[in-house]
Protein backbone atom coordinates (compact mmCIF):
# COMPACT_ATOMS: atom_id res chain seq x y z
CA UNK A 1 0.00 0.00 0.00
CA UNK A 2 1.39 3.37 -0.92
CA UNK A 3 1.86 6.08 1.79
CA UNK A 4 2.06 9.54 1.19
CA UNK A 5 4.36 10.92 3.57
CA UNK A 6 4.46 15.21 3.89
CA UNK A 7 7.07 16.83 5.59
CA UNK A 8 8.92 20.44 5.22
CA UNK A 9 12.09 18.01 7.27
CA UNK A 10 14.33 16.00 4.78
CA UNK A 11 15.56 14.08 7.58
CA UNK A 12 11.98 12.79 8.85
CA UNK A 13 10.98 12.36 5.37
CA UNK A 14 13.73 9.37 5.20
CA UNK A 15 13.56 8.23 8.22
CA UNK A 16 9.56 7.62 7.74
CA UNK A 17 10.05 6.64 4.25
CA UNK A 18 13.04 4.03 5.62
CA UNK A 19 10.69 2.57 8.30
CA UNK A 20 7.83 2.46 6.09
CA UNK A 21 9.65 0.53 3.67
CA UNK A 22 10.63 -1.58 6.29
CA UNK A 23 6.98 -2.66 7.52
CA UNK A 24 6.13 -3.29 3.78
CA UNK A 25 4.96 -0.24 2.37
CA UNK A 26 5.40 2.25 -0.84
CA UNK A 27 6.38 5.72 0.72
CA UNK A 28 5.71 8.69 -1.68
CA UNK A 29 7.25 11.98 -0.58
CA UNK A 30 5.98 15.77 -0.58
CA UNK A 31 7.77 18.27 0.96
CA UNK A 32 4.76 20.41 1.39
CA UNK A 33 0.75 20.91 1.02
CA UNK A 34 0.63 21.81 -2.46
CA UNK A 35 2.83 19.06 -3.34
CA UNK A 36 1.13 16.82 -1.44
CA UNK A 37 -2.58 17.99 -3.05
CA UNK A 38 -0.79 17.48 -6.69
CA UNK A 39 -0.21 13.66 -5.27
CA UNK A 40 -3.15 13.11 -4.94
CA UNK A 41 -4.88 13.93 -7.99
CA UNK A 42 -2.70 11.49 -9.16
CA UNK A 43 -4.84 8.40 -10.78
CA UNK A 44 -3.99 5.40 -7.68
CA UNK A 45 -3.38 8.05 -5.52
CA UNK A 46 -2.04 6.95 -1.65
CA UNK A 47 -4.87 6.76 0.45
CA UNK A 48 -3.00 6.22 3.87
CA UNK A 49 -1.71 9.82 4.69
CA UNK A 50 0.96 11.25 7.15
CA UNK A 51 1.55 15.28 7.86
CA UNK A 52 3.54 17.34 9.47
CA UNK A 53 1.94 20.09 11.61
CA UNK A 54 4.70 23.26 11.11
CA UNK A 55 4.91 23.54 7.46
CA UNK A 56 5.76 26.76 5.23
CA UNK A 57 2.65 27.81 2.97
CA UNK A 58 0.10 25.73 4.30
CA UNK A 59 0.36 23.88 7.62
CA UNK A 60 -1.02 20.45 8.35
CA UNK A 61 -4.56 20.77 9.69
CA UNK A 62 -4.85 23.24 6.61
CA UNK A 63 -4.13 20.65 4.26
CA UNK A 64 -6.66 18.16 6.13
CA UNK A 65 -9.57 20.89 5.94
CA UNK A 66 -8.34 21.13 2.07
CA UNK A 67 -9.01 17.67 1.38
CA UNK A 68 -12.12 17.16 3.74
CA UNK A 69 -13.61 19.68 1.62
CA UNK A 70 -12.61 18.64 -1.73
CA UNK A 71 -13.06 14.65 -0.63
CA UNK A 72 -15.84 13.30 -3.50
CA UNK A 73 -16.32 9.80 -2.77
CA UNK A 74 -12.74 9.37 -2.18
CA UNK A 75 -11.67 8.28 1.40
CA UNK A 76 -8.37 9.29 3.28
CA UNK A 77 -6.61 8.01 6.22
CA UNK A 78 -4.55 10.98 7.73
CA UNK A 79 -2.16 10.60 10.75
CA UNK A 80 -1.01 13.71 12.27
CA UNK A 81 2.70 13.25 13.33
CA UNK A 82 3.40 16.78 15.00
CA UNK A 83 6.00 18.14 17.83
CA UNK A 84 2.98 19.36 18.96
CA UNK A 85 1.50 17.41 22.21
CA UNK A 86 -1.50 17.71 24.36
CA UNK A 87 -5.37 17.49 24.35
CA UNK A 88 -5.38 20.88 22.43
CA UNK A 89 -3.32 19.87 19.84
CA UNK A 90 -5.39 16.85 19.34
CA UNK A 91 -8.30 18.15 19.44
CA UNK A 92 -7.03 20.92 16.58
CA UNK A 93 -5.97 18.23 14.43
CA UNK A 94 -8.81 16.47 14.25
CA UNK A 95 -11.32 18.80 14.21
CA UNK A 96 -9.91 19.42 10.51
CA UNK A 97 -10.22 16.06 9.89
CA UNK A 98 -6.82 14.04 10.50
CA UNK A 99 -7.87 10.26 11.73
CA UNK A 100 -5.06 10.22 14.25
CA UNK A 101 -2.45 11.88 16.14
CA UNK A 102 0.69 11.16 17.54
CA UNK A 103 3.73 13.45 18.91
CA UNK A 104 7.51 13.31 17.80
CA UNK A 105 9.44 11.98 19.07
CA UNK A 106 7.59 8.84 18.87
CA UNK A 107 8.46 5.71 19.60
CA UNK A 108 9.06 3.56 15.97
CA UNK A 109 6.92 0.35 17.21
CA UNK A 110 3.86 2.99 18.09
CA UNK A 111 4.36 4.14 14.62
CA UNK A 112 3.82 0.64 13.25
CA UNK A 113 0.85 0.18 14.79
CA UNK A 114 -0.74 3.35 14.34
CA UNK A 115 0.07 2.95 10.52
CA UNK A 116 -1.47 -0.75 11.03
CA UNK A 117 -4.48 0.09 12.14
CA UNK A 118 -5.09 3.15 9.18
CA UNK A 119 -4.10 0.63 6.55
CA UNK A 120 -6.78 -1.55 7.68
CA UNK A 121 -9.39 1.09 7.54
CA UNK A 122 -8.29 2.18 4.06
CA UNK A 123 -8.05 -1.51 3.27
CA UNK A 124 -11.97 -1.48 4.57
CA UNK A 125 -12.98 1.23 2.37
CA UNK A 126 -11.78 0.01 -0.57
CA UNK A 127 -13.16 -3.28 -0.40
CA UNK A 128 -16.51 -1.07 0.00
CA UNK A 129 -15.75 0.98 -2.50
CA UNK A 130 -15.58 -1.83 -4.64
CA UNK A 131 -18.18 -3.68 -3.72
CA UNK A 132 -20.93 -0.68 -4.28
CA UNK A 133 -19.32 0.27 -8.01
CA UNK A 134 -18.55 -2.94 -9.54
CA UNK A 135 -20.92 -6.12 -10.49
CA UNK A 136 -20.41 -8.51 -8.74
CA UNK A 137 -20.07 -11.66 -11.73
CA UNK A 138 -18.13 -9.73 -14.14
CA UNK A 139 -16.25 -7.15 -12.38
CA UNK A 140 -16.96 -4.10 -14.70
CA UNK A 141 -19.27 -1.08 -12.92
CA UNK A 142 -22.59 -1.74 -11.85
CA UNK A 143 -25.49 0.15 -13.16
CA UNK A 144 -25.22 2.59 -10.37
CA UNK A 145 -21.56 3.47 -11.14
CA UNK A 146 -21.77 3.76 -14.91
CA UNK A 147 -25.08 5.89 -14.44
CA UNK A 148 -22.66 8.03 -12.35
CA UNK A 149 -19.65 8.15 -14.93
CA UNK A 150 -22.40 8.65 -17.83
CA UNK A 151 -23.25 11.84 -15.97
CA UNK A 152 -19.55 12.73 -15.87
CA UNK A 153 -19.12 12.12 -19.36
CA UNK A 154 -21.92 14.16 -20.40
CA UNK A 155 -20.38 17.07 -18.36
CA UNK A 156 -17.07 16.61 -19.58
CA UNK A 157 -17.85 16.22 -23.64
CA UNK A 158 -19.97 19.67 -22.76
CA UNK A 159 -16.83 21.89 -21.24
CA UNK A 160 -14.43 20.17 -23.85
CA UNK A 161 -16.98 20.41 -26.76
CA UNK A 162 -15.89 16.79 -27.62
CA UNK A 163 -17.42 14.01 -28.76
CA UNK A 164 -19.24 11.21 -26.90
CA UNK A 165 -20.70 8.65 -28.25
CA UNK A 166 -22.93 4.99 -26.17
CA UNK A 167 -23.06 2.08 -26.94
CA UNK A 168 -25.65 -0.37 -25.43
CA UNK A 169 -24.96 -3.84 -26.01
CA UNK A 170 -27.57 -7.06 -25.58
CA UNK A 171 -26.93 -10.50 -26.15
CA UNK A 172 -28.84 -12.00 -28.56
CA UNK A 173 -31.23 -14.84 -27.48
CA UNK A 174 -29.66 -15.33 -23.99
CA UNK A 175 -32.20 -17.17 -22.69
CA UNK A 176 -31.72 -20.37 -24.67
CA UNK A 177 -27.90 -20.20 -23.61
CA UNK A 178 -29.00 -20.56 -20.28
CA UNK A 179 -31.83 -22.91 -21.43
CA UNK A 180 -29.63 -25.34 -23.43
CA UNK A 181 -26.59 -25.17 -20.93
CA UNK A 182 -27.51 -24.19 -17.61
CA UNK A 183 -27.08 -20.79 -15.84
CA UNK A 184 -23.69 -21.37 -14.53
CA UNK A 185 -22.93 -21.86 -18.47
CA UNK A 186 -24.35 -18.29 -19.03
CA UNK A 187 -22.47 -16.82 -16.02
CA UNK A 188 -19.75 -17.82 -17.90
CA UNK A 189 -20.66 -16.45 -21.19
CA UNK A 190 -21.57 -13.04 -19.50
CA UNK A 191 -17.78 -13.20 -17.84
CA UNK A 192 -16.31 -13.78 -21.20
CA UNK A 193 -18.42 -10.60 -23.15
CA UNK A 194 -17.29 -8.69 -20.48
CA UNK A 195 -13.49 -9.72 -20.48
CA UNK A 196 -13.50 -9.14 -24.94
CA UNK A 197 -14.96 -5.94 -24.29
CA UNK A 198 -12.12 -5.05 -22.06
CA UNK A 199 -9.84 -6.29 -24.71
CA UNK A 200 -11.33 -4.40 -27.64
CA UNK A 201 -11.69 -1.00 -25.39
CA UNK A 202 -9.06 1.78 -24.68
CA UNK A 203 -8.56 2.58 -21.27
CA UNK A 204 -10.92 5.55 -20.89
CA UNK A 205 -13.65 3.91 -22.18
CA UNK A 206 -16.09 2.53 -19.38
CA UNK A 207 -18.46 -0.56 -19.77
CA UNK A 208 -21.21 -1.14 -17.23
CA UNK A 209 -23.58 -3.89 -16.84
CA UNK A 210 -27.06 -2.41 -16.73
CA UNK A 211 -29.24 -5.04 -16.42
CA UNK A 212 -29.26 -8.90 -16.97
CA UNK A 213 -27.00 -9.16 -19.88
CA UNK A 214 -27.84 -5.62 -21.31
CA UNK A 215 -24.63 -3.59 -21.36
CA UNK A 216 -23.74 0.23 -21.89
CA UNK A 217 -20.57 1.40 -23.01
CA UNK A 218 -19.10 5.30 -22.67
CA UNK A 219 -16.61 6.20 -25.28
CA UNK A 220 -15.70 9.64 -24.68
CA UNK A 221 -13.84 11.51 -27.54
CA UNK A 222 -15.73 9.13 -30.03
CA UNK A 223 -17.80 10.34 -32.75
CA UNK A 224 -20.23 8.40 -34.21
CA UNK A 225 -18.32 6.66 -36.61
CA UNK A 226 -15.50 6.34 -34.96
CA UNK A 227 -18.25 4.40 -32.66
CA UNK A 228 -19.53 2.40 -35.06
CA UNK A 229 -15.91 1.00 -35.90
CA UNK A 230 -15.71 -0.44 -32.01
CA UNK A 231 -18.95 -1.56 -31.94
CA UNK A 232 -17.88 -3.75 -34.99
CA UNK A 233 -14.27 -4.57 -33.69
CA UNK A 234 -16.76 -6.16 -30.73
CA UNK A 235 -19.56 -7.38 -32.62
CA UNK A 236 -16.91 -9.86 -34.26
CA UNK A 237 -14.69 -10.72 -31.37
CA UNK A 238 -17.98 -11.61 -29.69
CA UNK A 239 -19.24 -13.90 -32.78
CA UNK A 240 -15.62 -15.47 -33.51
CA UNK A 241 -14.54 -15.80 -29.70
CA UNK A 242 -17.18 -18.48 -28.60
CA UNK A 243 -17.19 -19.44 -24.67
CA UNK A 244 -14.98 -22.47 -23.87
CA UNK A 245 -16.69 -24.16 -21.02
CA UNK A 246 -14.82 -26.65 -18.53
CA UNK A 247 -16.07 -29.76 -20.36
CA UNK A 248 -14.57 -28.16 -24.02
CA UNK A 249 -18.26 -27.48 -25.13
CA UNK A 250 -18.26 -24.33 -26.92
CA UNK A 251 -21.32 -21.50 -27.11
CA UNK A 252 -21.31 -19.31 -30.11
CA UNK A 253 -23.17 -15.73 -29.17
CA UNK A 254 -23.72 -13.02 -31.11
CA UNK A 255 -24.75 -9.50 -29.79
CA UNK A 256 -26.73 -6.44 -30.91
CA UNK A 257 -25.83 -2.93 -30.07
CA UNK A 258 -27.53 0.31 -30.56
CA UNK A 259 -25.30 3.67 -30.76
CA UNK A 260 -25.85 7.20 -30.29
CA UNK A 261 -23.68 10.40 -29.75
CA UNK A 262 -24.51 13.14 -27.89
CA UNK A 263 -26.27 15.95 -29.23
CA UNK A 264 -26.41 18.96 -27.06
CA UNK A 265 -28.69 20.85 -29.33
CA UNK A 266 -31.84 18.03 -29.28
CA UNK A 267 -30.38 15.50 -26.10
CA UNK A 268 -31.96 17.32 -23.24
CA UNK A 269 -30.84 15.26 -20.58
CA UNK A 270 -29.17 11.77 -20.06
CA UNK A 271 -32.67 10.06 -20.29
CA UNK A 272 -33.76 11.51 -23.70
CA UNK A 273 -29.93 9.95 -24.93
CA UNK A 274 -29.61 7.10 -23.32
CA UNK A 275 -33.09 6.60 -24.92
CA UNK A 276 -32.11 7.04 -28.64
CA UNK A 277 -29.22 4.21 -28.42
CA UNK A 278 -31.37 1.95 -26.67
CA UNK A 279 -34.27 2.19 -29.39
CA UNK A 280 -31.39 1.84 -31.95
CA UNK A 281 -30.51 -1.22 -29.56
CA UNK A 282 -34.26 -2.24 -30.41
CA UNK A 283 -34.38 -1.85 -34.18
CA UNK A 284 -30.77 -4.14 -34.22
CA UNK A 285 -33.08 -6.79 -32.43
CA UNK A 286 -36.10 -6.01 -34.96
CA UNK A 287 -33.98 -6.69 -37.87
CA UNK A 288 -32.80 -9.71 -37.19
CA UNK A 289 -30.19 -9.40 -34.32
CA UNK A 290 -26.29 -9.50 -34.53
CA UNK A 291 -25.73 -6.29 -35.61
CA UNK A 292 -25.09 -2.83 -34.75
CA UNK A 293 -28.06 0.66 -35.19
CA UNK A 294 -27.02 3.85 -35.01
CA UNK A 295 -29.70 5.53 -33.98
CA UNK A 296 -30.84 8.16 -37.22
P1 LIG B 1 -32.96 -11.10 -27.05
O1 LIG B 1 -32.14 -11.55 -28.20
O2 LIG B 1 -34.25 -10.52 -27.49
O3 LIG B 1 -32.20 -10.15 -26.18
O4 LIG B 1 -33.33 -12.40 -26.20
P2 LIG B 1 -32.74 -12.82 -24.80
O5 LIG B 1 -33.11 -14.24 -24.58
O6 LIG B 1 -31.30 -12.50 -24.73
O7 LIG B 1 -33.48 -11.82 -23.83
P3 LIG B 1 -34.38 -12.03 -22.58
O8 LIG B 1 -34.47 -10.67 -21.97
O9 LIG B 1 -35.65 -12.73 -22.94
O10 LIG B 1 -33.59 -13.00 -21.62
C1 LIG B 1 -32.47 -12.58 -20.94
C2 LIG B 1 -31.97 -13.75 -20.16
O11 LIG B 1 -30.77 -13.41 -19.45
C3 LIG B 1 -32.96 -14.24 -19.14
C4 LIG B 1 -32.17 -14.33 -17.85
O12 LIG B 1 -32.37 -15.53 -17.20
C5 LIG B 1 -30.74 -14.22 -18.30
N1 LIG B 1 -29.87 -13.61 -17.28
C6 LIG B 1 -29.99 -12.39 -16.74
N2 LIG B 1 -29.02 -12.20 -15.82
C7 LIG B 1 -28.29 -13.34 -15.79
C8 LIG B 1 -27.15 -13.76 -15.02
O13 LIG B 1 -26.60 -13.04 -14.18
N3 LIG B 1 -26.65 -15.01 -15.27
C9 LIG B 1 -27.24 -15.82 -16.19
N4 LIG B 1 -26.69 -17.02 -16.37
N5 LIG B 1 -28.31 -15.45 -16.90
C10 LIG B 1 -28.83 -14.24 -16.71
MG1 LIG C 1 -30.73 -10.48 -24.81
MG1 LIG D 1 -31.97 -8.08 -22.29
Amino acid sequence: MDVLIVDDDAVTRLALSAALEEWGFVPILAENGEQALKKLEMDNAPHLLIFDWSMPGMSGPELCKTIRKREDGQFFYILMLTGKEGNEAIIEAMEAGADDFLSKPFDHRVLKVRIAAGSRIVRLEQTLNQLASRDALTQCWNRRMIDELFTNSIAESTRKRSAFSIMVLDIDHFKVVNDTYGHAAGDLALKHVVSILNTNLREYDQVGRYGGEEFVILLPATDENEAWGVAERVRSAIQFQPTVLNDGAKIDLTVSIGIAQFDRSRDINQNTFFERADKALYTAKQSGRNRIICAD
